[in-house]
């Protein structure tokens, strides 16, 4: 490599390496998603096209990148974890965050017409991302519930919201006064009195979010000569709506924090 005068610029730049040995994750939030959501004619408050698009990006990524091995979204927002050991770009901050969110955006523009064939994308989607290690495991799985309990007080909310705004005529600053300082009992009864509505029967991708991992699954690889599947554990990455705050799920999938 030749050498020049011009090199010692290299020299400014500032060493981002994340601290070895933790968890490392990397939130992604749609930017101005308000309005894009409201440009694309989104289904209000939940349009589960739009969901399932984010989770086909997030499948992508954990197939194109396997040291990323728990992932959860909701919204606009997605949540990558990569596992403690990874070496991916020496563990470099930006590296790893500007990969993510580009390769991310990048396949929600080529997916979109997967998920809406009627509609051409109104507005230039982007997303802002973030990076923080974890050390523990108990911190980890504190992040996760952190975020599915918001999933739930937003969904909560929002879904009083625009039930009161497109089946009771309300404006949206009156709906937002009967919601104000209600508690999630309280929204329960308003759902259930006014719309006869029960909100646990909601679909679960609305009240719980979505995660994204590797789930060993048998597979059927050949058959022997008198007909008799032979199977074969195979890791796949796959969609669910569980509960990530209660042990069940962790315990159920233990090859997830235990890599
Ligand atoms: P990475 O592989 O993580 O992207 P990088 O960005 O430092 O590392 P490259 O993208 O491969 O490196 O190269 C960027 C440019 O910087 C190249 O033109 C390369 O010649 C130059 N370069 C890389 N490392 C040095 C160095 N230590 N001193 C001077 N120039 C360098
Ligand atoms: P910022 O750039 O600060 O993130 P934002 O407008 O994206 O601003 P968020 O707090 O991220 O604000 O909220 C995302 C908004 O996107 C939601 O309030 C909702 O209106 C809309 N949205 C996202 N996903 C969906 C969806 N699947 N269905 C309906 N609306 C959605
Ligand atoms: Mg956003
Ligand atoms: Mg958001």
């Amino acid at each position: 490599m030749a050498n020049s005068k011009y090199e010692y610029v290299k020299s400014f730049e500032v060493v981002d390496k994340l601290l070895p040995n933790t968890w490392i994750v990397v939130r992604i939030d749609g930017r101005n998603f308000h309005r894009f959501s409201a440009e694309n004619e989104f289904e209000k408050p939940n349009d589960v096209q739009a969901l399932n698009l984010m989770n086909s990006c997030a499948v992508a990524m954990l197939e194109e990148f396997p040291d990323i091995i728990f992932s959860y979204g909701v919204s606009d927002e997605y949540s990558f974890v990569f596992k403690r050991t990874s070496q991916f770009y020496e563990r470099r901050s930006s590296k790893i965050l500007s990969i993510t969110v580009s390769f991310f955006t990048a396949n929600y523009v080529m997916k979109w017409k997967d998920f809406f064939p009627q509609k051409d994308m109104r507005l230039v989607p982007s997303f802002d991302g973030r990076v923080v290690c974890y050390p523990s495991n108990e911190n980890l799985r504190h992040y996760w519930a952190w975020r599915q309990v918001d999933c739930h007080i937003n969904n909560q909310y929002n879904t009083c919201f625009w039930m009161l705004v497109l089946n009771k005529g309300k404006t949206k600053k009156e709906a937002q006064d009967i919601l104000k300082g209600t508690q999630t009992q309280d929204k329960n009864e308003l759902l259930f009195q006014q719309f006869g509505m029960n909100y646990s029967n909601l679909p679960a991708i609305f009240r719980k979010g979505s995660c994204v991992f590797k789930n060993k699954v048998e597979e059927i690889v050949k058959h022997t000569e008198s007909g008799d599947p032979v199977k074969r554990l195979r890791k796949k990455v796959v969609v669910s709506h569980c509960d990530v705050i209660e042990d069940r799920f962790w315990k159920d999938h233990p090859w997830i924090l235990d890599e």
